[in-house]
C-alpha cells in the first residue's frame, strides 16, 4: 500500500505542485485532471469528479447522447489515481502523473472503465494459470510545433516536417539530436524502458518500442510515454504526430502489439529449439487472435484514418492471415531461436494504432488469446508473402479476406463476435459503437485529407 500523505510530501519537497490523473477515452485520445499535489491524500481515496459523458466523447470532442445509458448531461463518476503508476515527470518537473481508473459515486466498479475491462482479462488469464507479457511499439510523425489557428483551435493545417533524410539513418535523427537526447533520458526517469529509438520509414517517422511487461503495466507506459514525447518535444519546438495517418497517402504510424503468453515461468509462444511456429497452446493464443481478427481490429484499430492506414504494401497489414517475421501480416509471429533463446518468441499485432484505447485493445487481444488457447484454435498454414500482390480472382480461391475497410464493415465485424461484444460488456459496447458512429457521420461527407488533418494532433 502507497502511503499518498508520505508521498504527497516527498512529492512537494522535490517542488512538485501538481499530479496530473490521466486515463484513454474510447477513442484512444487521453483525458486528464490535475490536482494541487496537497490535496493527493484525499483525492487518493475520493478520486476526483468527472461526468460520465467522457465514455460517449467522439474523437472530435463532440459528446453523442446516441446511446440510451449514457444519454443526459447528468452524472459524475470518480477517477481515482492509481498510486503504484505514479511518476515525477522528468520532463515536466512541477508535475506528476498517475494513470487513473473510474468508479461510481458510491466507489463500486464502472461498467465504462477500460482499465478495468483489462484487469478482468489479466484475472481471467491468471484463474487459467496463465501470464501475459505484452509491449507497445509507437511510431510518429516529427514537426516543427507551428503555431494555432485563432479561428478554430486547430494545429495549424500544413506542419513542416522536423528533418529530411534518409529512413533509419543516423544524420535523419542529428537534426533532431537534442530532442532524442532528452527523450531518452526523460523516459528513463519515467520509469518507461526502452527496446529502441530509430528514424522510421516515413518522412520524419521516428519508432519508439517499449520494454515487454505485464498488461496493465504496458498500457499505463503506452499512455506515460505519449506525455513524455509531447513534453521532450515541445520543449524542442517540435510537435509529435501519433494519429494513425500524418497524410492521406503517406506511411502511417503503427502502434504494434506484441503480446507472449506463459505458463508456469515457460513462454508458450517458443515452439521447439529453432522451429519457426509456436508450441501448441501458443498456436491456440494465435488462432484465437487469428480468428476473431476482424472484430479486433474494431477495437484495436478503431477510427476512420485507421482503416485507411490498412492497405496493402505498406507493412501496415490489410488481409485476415499470420505470417512467420512476415511485416505484411496483421499477425507477424516472431519466433525464438537457440540464439535469441524462448523468451523471444512473441506475436505482433500490426492493426494497432494511437486510436485504441490501450487498455481495450489489450483486453481484446488477451480474451481472444486466451478462447483460442482454451479451444485450441488451428491458426493454419503462415502466409510468407504480400497477398495484396495477389490478383483478386487468386485472394478469393485462397480464402484470403480483407480487414474490414468502412466504419459499417468494422461494426459488423464487432457485433457479431460474441467473445468480443462479451469482452467489452453490454454498456461499454454500446457507447463504444455509439462514438465509432459519431466518428463515422462525421467523416461521411469530407475527403481524406480532411479527415485526416483533423486527426493529426489528436492523440
Ligand atoms: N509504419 C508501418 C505501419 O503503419 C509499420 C512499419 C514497420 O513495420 O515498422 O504499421
Ligand atoms: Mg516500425
Amino acid at each position: 500500500m502507497v502511503d499518498a500523505r508520505a508521498l504527497a510530501l516527498d512529492l512537494e519537497a522535490n517542488g512538485v505542485v501538481g499530479v496530473t490523473v490521466a486515463w484513454a477515452d474510447n477513442n484512444g485520445i487521453p483525458r486528464s485532471r490535475t490536482v494541487p499535489v496537497a490535496t493527493l491524500p484525499q483525492v487518493a481515496v475520493r478520486g476526483i469528479g468527472v461526468s460520465t459523458l467522457f465514455a460517449v466523447f467522439d474523437t472530435h470532442d463532440g459528446i453523442t447522447y446516441a446511446y440510451e445509458g449514457l444519454a443526459t448531461p447528468s452524472g459524475d463518476v470518480r477517477l481515482i489515481p492509481e498510486l503504484g503508476g505514479l511518476t515525477r515527470l522528468a520532463g515536466q518537473p512541477a508535475l506528476a502523473w498517475a494513470p487513473g481508473r473510474q468508479v461510481t459515486a458510491d466507489g463500486s466498479p464502472w461498467p465504462y472503465d477500460q482499465r478495468g475491462v483489462l484487469e478482468a482479462q489479466v484475472e481471467a488469464a491468471a484463474a487459467d494459470g496463465l501470464e501475459i507479457k505484452a509491449g507497445y511499439e509507437m511510431e510518429f510523425v516529427l514537426t516543427e510545433a507551428g503555431g494555432v489557428s485563432q479561428v478554430n483551435n486547430q494545429a495549424d493545417a500544413e506542419p513542416r516536417l522536423a528533418y529530411h533524410a534518409p529512413a533509419y539513418s543516423p544524420h535523419a535523427l542529428l537534426a533532431v539530436d537534442e530532442f532524442v537526447a532528452d527523450l531518452l533520458g526523460d523516459l528513463a526517469g519515467n520509469g518507461v524502458p526502452v527496446n529502441q529509438l530509430h528514424a522510421e520509414y516515413g518522412p520524419a517517422q521516428v519508432e519508439l518500442s517499449i520494454v515487454a511487461s505485464d498488461p496493465i503495466t504496458a498500457a499505463d507506459r503506452q499512455l506515460l510515454a505519449r506525455q513524455t514525447v509531447h513534453a521532450a518535444a515541445r520543449e524542442h519546438g517540435l510537435r509529435a504526430c501519433f494519429a494513425p495517418l500524418f497524410t492521406a497517402a503517406g506511411v502511417g504510424n503503427g502502434w504494434h502489439l506484441h503480446t507472449s503468453v506463459w505458463r508456469g515461468g515457460r513462454n508458450l509462444l517458443a515452439g521447439a529449439p529453432s522451429a519457426e511456429r509456436p508450441g501448441p497452446d501458443g498456436a491456440g493464443w494465435l488462432g484465437g487472435l487469428l480468428r476473431d481478427l476482424r472484430a479486433l481490429a474494431a477495437i484495436t484499430a478503431p477510427s476512420v484514418p485507421s482503416l485507411a492506414r490498412l492497405r496493402p504494401g505498406y507493412f501496415a497489414s490489410a488481409y485476415q492471415f499470420w505470417g512467420v517475421e512476415n511485416r505484411e501480416a496483421p499477425l507477424r509471429f516472431i519466433p525464438g531461436s537457440e540464439f535469441l533463446g524462448a523468451d523471444h518468441a512473441n506475436v505482433e499485432l500490426k492493426v494497432s494504432d494511437a486510436s485504441a484505447n490501450p487498455y481495450l485493445a489489450l483486453a481484446a487481444v488477451i480474451a481472444t488469446g486466451l478462447a483460442g488457447l482454451r479451444d485450441g484454435a488451428d491458426p493454419g498454414e503462415p502466409v510468407q508473402v504480400d497477398p495484396g500482390r495477389w490478383s483478386e480472382q487468386e485472394r478469393a480461391a485462397r480464402g484470403m479476406i480483407r480487414l474490414p475497410t468502412t466504419p459499417g464493415e468494422q461494426e459488423e465485424a464487432l457485433t457479431t463476435s460474441p467473445r468480443l461484444t462479451a469482452v467489452l460488456g453490454e454498456h461499454l459496447l454500446g457507447a463504444f459503437l455509439a462514438v465509432r458512429r459519431s466518428d463515422a457521420a462525421w467523416a461521411a461527407d469530407r475527403p481524406l485529407e480532411d479527415i485526416v488533418a483533423a486527426h493529426r494532433w489528436r492523440y
